[in-house]
Formats: structure tokens, C-alpha cells, sequence
């Protein structure tokens, strides 16, 4: 089958079989990788390689620490305010769609004044987001804060914005989809349920000048400055996330690294939405520029056939495709371990199905 889910979403089949058949006996231990202690020196050996290939497939700069962190992509919607300003300061968050709006409820807990600079704006052409022009940032922000790829809403920014503050960017169901200048940032995080791994697991890209500032209420396991410190095992990190992820890693490489990978997903998304743009029974909300390479929302011009349509698509292997419940209608999330053939089959499948039904 292919799994369109939005995550926990599909992983590499070569991933899944290599970590089936380590998972009597990793390394020749006798046991798995699940049951070794993370001091052992083969797991952080493991560990400390899965981070080297991170750093090598994004080219992050060595005055960037890079942390596997529990908790998943809101646990860093609590971890970023915590971490990074104080209970007095001002943070500017856009609010671009369902995830942000979730962030900026978080940060309200941490800091004085979550400001808000733009959002999401309805066009002739379609749903976008506030022009990075427009944005209304306030002078003394400790950061500005946006999720470029919107998993709910199929929003994307695909453009990096000039500001002063320190950007941070959730990164949940975008990372390593293409290739990106990390020196843009102060902080990127992603949970890893999309393109890197298990879920509840999360990845910290944060730039050196960002420690040291943690409120003194921050819980230490979200410290960025102790997970820095201690390599990301200040108590038991999650292992067997961390070596799924590792083997996911290893897999982007030999694929031939974000690169590849950036031209594979922007063919799936043409052919989705080339196919979805050309037909009337379909249609997708979002204006072009602003659409997302990983998570494509579309309508069918009935609702009455959704049912329908994901239980024909369900028969034919094809899962996963119902929206989110927040927004209805369907979600083809079309991440790195999505392979063209999976995308060419669901738009033949579409095709069949308008056929019928049109
Ligand atoms: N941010 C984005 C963009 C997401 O898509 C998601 C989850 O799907 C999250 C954050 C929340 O992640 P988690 O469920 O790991 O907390």
C-alpha cells in the first residue's frame, strides 16, 4: 500500500526491513537496540553517527547544536519560549495556519506579549498567507516564529524572510524535504513522525548564541543548554527513536541527500496538483505560490462522495487520505518516503474515480 497519512506517515520500506530483521539482534548482540543502555558505546556510537549524517545531509554549521529532544513538535512549542526569551519579553509569532495557532497559544503561557505580524489571507487566487512585507514585527521581538509548511492547511512559505530577530521555524512536516541555508536561522525543530521517524521524538537545530538563556522555570529535560551539554542524554533518550531515525538518515543519503529529494517532491506535488488544477471534480483552496510540496488538501466538488472516494481508495491500496478533522475533505501527504509511483497511482485513481462519478 501506499500511506498517504499526514503522520505518523510512511517510512522507507528499506528502513522498515532493515530494522525488522535487526531487531532480534543488533550488532550482534543477541538483543535489540531497544533493550542496550544509551551509555553503551556501540548506541552512541550509533547516536553520535545518526547526528554526523543529520549535520552532513543539511549542512549545518558547527556553531549549531543539533538535540533529540523528547516530546515532539508541541513539545517544542513550550521548549522555544522557555528557552530563548524571557517572562517579560515580546516574541512575534505568524499565525499561518492550525499548527502556529497552536504554538502561539503555547508561548502566551511563557512570555509577556505573544504579538501577532500576519496570518492566513483569502485571495482571487486562493488562500495565502500575510506578505513577508507586511508583517507587522514589533522592535524588540526575542524571536520571530513561523511554521513554513502548514500540515493542516497545505499552506507553505517558500520563501525565507529578512528580520532581525532570531528566526525559528517549525519544521515538523518539511524538514529534509529540500535543501535549506540552516545559517537563516537561530532555531529549527521538527517532531520526527513526518519525515524523519517515530513520533513523540523531536530534532533541535539551535544556534550556539541561543544558550545560556532559559528561563529558570524551563524543566530541565527542555533545556536546551543542559541537552547541549549532555549530547542530548541528559536522562534516557528515546533510543529506539533515535536509531530509526539514524537509519532514516543513512537511507536520505543514499538516495542521494536533500537535493534529490528536493526535486523528487517538487515532481510529486506538479503532478498532483497539475492533475487536481486541471480537473473541475477536484480542487485544492490555496493559491499557487503558496502551496505546500508535502501535504496536498483537495476537495471533491461532492462532499457526499468523500466516504466514497476513501473507501475506493482504501480497496485500492491507497490510504490514508482523509483531511484532518479540523478541515474535512482530503490530505494526500506526500512526504520523503513517498515514492513518484505512489503519487502517479493515486492520481490514476482519482482520474478513474471523477470518471465514474463526474
Ligand atoms: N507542528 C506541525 C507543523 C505539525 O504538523 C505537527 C503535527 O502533526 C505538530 C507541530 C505537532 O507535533 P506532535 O504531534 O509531535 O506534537
Amino acid at each position: 500500500p501506499y500511506n498517504f497519512s499526514a503522520g505518523p506517515a510512511m517510512l522507507p520500506a528499506a528502513v522498515l526491513q532493515r530494522a525488522q530483521e535487526e531487531l532480534r539482534s543488533w550488532r550482534g548482540s543477541g538483543i535489540s537496540v531497544m533493550e542496550i543502555s544509551h551509555r553503551d558505546p556501540a548506541f552512541m556510537q550509533m547516536a553520535f553517527k545518526a547526528e554526523q549524517d543529520l549535520r552532513d545531509l543539511m549542512a549545518i554549521p558547527d556553531n549549531y547544536q543539533v538535540l533529540f529532544m523528547h516530546g515532539g513538535g508541541r513539545g517544542q512549542f513550550t521548549a522555544v519560549p522557555q528557552n530563548i526569551a524571557g517572562p517579560n519579553d515580546t516574541v512575534d509569532y505568524l499565525n499561518g495556519g492550525i499548527w502556529s495557532d497552536f504554538a502561539i497559544r503555547e508561548a502566551q503561557k511563557f512570555v509577556a506579549k505573544v504579538n501577532v505580524i500576519g496570518g492566513v489571507i483569502d485571495t482571487d487566487l486562493g488562500r495565502a498567507l500575510t506578505p513577508v512585507a507586511q508583517w507587522q514585527l514589533s522592535e524588540d521581538a526575542a524571536y520571530v516564529h513561523y511554521c513554513p509548511n502548514e500540515t493542516v492547511d497545505g499552506l507553505a512559505l517558500h520563501t525565507i524572510p529578512e528580520v532581525a530577530a532570531p528566526l525559528v521555524v517549525d519544521m515538523s512536516s518539511n524538514i529534509l524535504s529540500e535543501p535549506l541555508p540552516v545559517d537563516k536561522f537561530g532555531i529549527i525543530y521538527a517532531g520526527a513522525q513526518k519525515n524523519i521517524g517515530p513520533s513523540g521524538f523531536a530534532i533541535a537545530i539551535v544556534r550556539d548564541d541561543l544558550l545560556g538563556r532559559a528561563q529558570g522555570t524551563t524543566s530541565t529535560i527542555m533545556d536546551y543548554t543542559v541537552q547541549a551539554k549532555e549530547r542530548s542524554m541528559y536522562n534516557t533518550p528515546n533510543t529506539w527513536a533515535w536509531y530509526l531515525s539514524g537509519l532514516v538518515f543513512e537511507w536520505l543519503k543514499e538516495q542521494g541527500g536533500v537535493a534529490a529529494m528536493g526535486e523528487l517532491n517538487q515532481r510529486k506535488a506538479n503532478l498532483l496538483y497539475q492533475y487536481i488544477d486541471s480537473s473541475d471534480f477536484y480542487s485544492n483552496p490555496v493559491h499557487p505560490d503558496f502551496r505546500s510540496k508535502m501535504n496536498v488538501p483537495f476537495l471533491l466538488a461532492d462532499a457526499q462522495l468523500d466516504s466514497e472516494f476513501l473507501a475506493q481508495a482504501e480497496k485500492q491500496g491507497l490510504l490514508g487520505l482523509k483531511g484532518h478533522r479540523y478541515v474535512g475533505g482530503m490530505r494526500a501527504s506526500i512526504y520523503n518516503a513517498m515514492p513518484l509511483e505512489g503519487v502517479e497511482t493515486l492520481v490514476s485513481f482519482m482520474r478513474e474515480f471523477e470518471q465514474k462519478h463526474a
